[in-house]
């Protein structure tokens, strides 16, 4: 709670405006390009978190590294549900797997 990313040093002034998120996973700021949006999806017993790798999926979305130290990292702090809004278990098998499979 009441976590506030870290203030940056105001350098970025006169570019190009590029499109930067936070992972939530080290919480560390990129390009949105390189990092892997996921959205929450119910599902009958748990939260599915998603990986939206079209990023057209309607919803409140959260940005990771596609990074298994990033993954585990959120995990276990529990940001998922945080960024993600939700409550109760999350089913993080499918994110999981796309993540390990770009990080080979
Ligand atoms: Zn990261």
């Amino acid at each position: 709670m009441g976590q506030e990313p870290v203030a940056q040093p105001l350098r970025e002034t006169g570019r190009l405006a590029k499109v930067v998120r936070t992972c939530i996973g080290c919480r560390k700021r990129s390009d949105k390009s390189t990092l892997v949006r996921v959205v929450a999806v119910q599902g009958s017993t748990a939260t599915v978190v998603t990986p939206d790798l079209r990023g057209t999926m309607p919803g409140r979305g959260a940005h990771l590294h596609p990074a298994i130290r990033c993954l585990e990292l959120a995990t276990r702090r529990k940001a998922f549900g945080r960024a993600l809004r939700v409550e109760g278990p999350l089913d993080l098998d499918s994110l999981a797997t796309v993540i390990h499979e770009s990080a080979e």
